[in-house]
């Protein structure tokens, strides 16, 4: 009993009190303020050492919140790729809604167990409006269902799974089936296709026209030659928009082929699937409510903080087969009649993750997410035309929101490696580079809810600096 009380009054350190609490609370509130307050001056891309984190060891004892806060601000939040900025133009930005902050506080204060409706049925519910939201977005019927995933890797990964659990894929047939994407599609992909088995299957690559496009024609050629020769042709993976210069696939052709075979068809819209909130990109995304299953990004074209993708299948049935277990150690869960997230994809105990997309949504309503993803595709027509002005040219015309050009006559590519070299250590605005056929290219991706008119601006101004510098045959600070 002694040892018991001595413990308590050590353990009982983890819940502070209210006056700590608010203190506490009031030093992080100003620290938010001050980030956001400074946000729209502070670079893009910083680069710095850490020094007092190699010191900020882990003890056995506690720290003051003081000392936390500085560690953060001074080696955290201030070095690297700032993804909160509105200056961050390189890979798939995002930016992070504020208010997701606050629903993310709430579940974790309350830490309603969001897995299973029988333990907190009110969070199910916001799981499940929205799911249901973006099924109603992407035109899927309402026997479509979905999960709330950290990221479109995992959401990849649960689709694939549901389509080799469909169509019976196992040792015996494996190698006989076939799955066909462009070598655009994004990497996570690939990592799926591996988790789940499946690269014992045949992998074709499909070509693509000179929009980085998937060649429907040549997609139907290969399915049916695959077909005819004994082969089994499982499963088509499409992407809108690709990840290196935002190409949208023919989804409602590739639709037709997969429908006449019955091959099982996959979007990877992770970046452009929220563009459906657009009227004018509905066109070009025709076909996607033909599709067996999607991947969504909310962490990206929603603007939510990093740790929120999503799976939407065509018909809830195949993803609740390929996903309910059951245990005995549920059993006072079993009768409810609401869909358990926990039956819908891989994990079990997770936070309450709808929360970060529920209350901002409701906040601020769908109005001001369609505006911004309007001005991002404005912004990116607006940066296309003023970068090929500047001298430069475009891979693409742009379908999305990213723009890659290069400084053209580089045969070796040593003039744009000078560029984004010079464009990272200036750090006002993020780039980032790619390579397509062997040559360099930089991207503009303008994606984050906080990226207006002056972002882009300045993202020129600074470009046109830097190609006159590379011009100028300085070497590269990184040579
Ligand atoms: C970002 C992205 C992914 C990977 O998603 P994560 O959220 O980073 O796991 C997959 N596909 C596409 C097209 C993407 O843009």
């Amino acid at each position: 009993m002694e040892r018991i009380n001595k413990l308590e009054q050590l353990a009982r350190l983890l819940e502070s009190s209210m006056n700590q609490r608010r203190e506490a609370r009031e030093k992080a509130d100003a620290y938010i303020d001050d980030f956001l307050q400074n946000l729209p001056q502070m670079h893009g891309y910083s680069t710095g050492r850490l020094e007092k984190l190699e010191s900020f060891q882990i003890e056995e004892g506690g720290k003051s919140i003081d000392s936390i806060l500085d560690v953060l601000a001074s080696e955290v939040d201030r070095i690297g790729i700032n993804p909160a900025s509105g200056r961050h133009l390189g890979y798939i930005p995002g930016g992070g809604l504020w208010a997701s902050s606050i629903g993310d506080q709430l579940a974790a204060i309350t830490n309603r167990y969001a897995g299973i409706a029988f333990s907190s049925p009110g969070a199910v519910k916001i799981e499940d409006h929205v799911i249901k939201w973006m099924v109603s977005v992407i035109g899927y019927p309402d026997n479509a269902y979905g999960n709330l995933t950290s990221g479109g890797s995992t959401a990849n990964l649960i689709a694939i799974k549901a389509a080799r659990d469909h169509r019976k894929i196992n040792s015996g047939n494996i190698t006989k089936a076939v799955i066909y994407m462009t070598e655009q599609v994004h990497h996570c992909v690939h990592k799926a296709i591996h988790t789940t088995g499946l690269h014992e299957a045949e992998l074709h690559l499909i070509p693509m026209n000179g929009k980085f496009q998937m060649d429907a024609d040549e997609l139907e050629t290969q399915v049916l030659e695959d077909d005819s020769n004994g082969l089994a042709p499982f499963l088509v993976i499409a992407s809108a928009g690709t990840t290196d210069t935002g190409a949208i696939d023919p989804l409602d052709r590739i639709g037709s082929v997969c429908e006449k075979l019955k091959i099982w068809f996959h979007v990877d819209v992770a970046y452009g699937g929220f563009f459906m909130l657009v009227d004018s990109m509905k066109k070009k995304l025709k076909g996607i409510e033909r599709s067996d299953s999607i991947v969504l990004d909310p962490h990206k074209t929603m603007f939510i903080p990093f740790g929120s993708g999503a799976v939407l299948l065509r018909d809830r049935n195949i993803l609740l087969a390929s996903n309910s277990y059951r245990a005995n150690y549920m059993k006072d869960t079993f009768d409810v009649e609401e869909i358990n997230p926990a039956d819908t994809g891989i994990e079990l105990s997770r936070h309450n993750r709808s929360l970060r997309m529920w209350l901002p949504l409701q906040l601020y309503g769908i109005g001001p997410l369609r505006a911004a993803l309007e001005e991002k595709l404005l912004l990116c027509e607006y940066f296309d035309k003023q970068i090929r002005r500047l001298g430069f040219e475009t891979a693409v015309s742009p379908e999305l929101s990213i723009s890659v050009f290069r400084w053209p006559a580089d045969k070796d590519n040593s003039v744009n490696q000078r560029l984004i070299a010079l464009v990272h250590s200036d750090g006002r605005v993020f780039l980032s580079s790619t390579v397509i056929d062997g040559r360099l290219w930089l991207r503009c991706a303008i994606i984050c809810h906080r990226t207006h008119r002056f972002e882009i601006d300045l993202a020129l101004q600074m470009i046109s600096e830097k190609i006159d510098e590379a011009l100028s045959s300085q070497p590269s600070p990184y040579e």
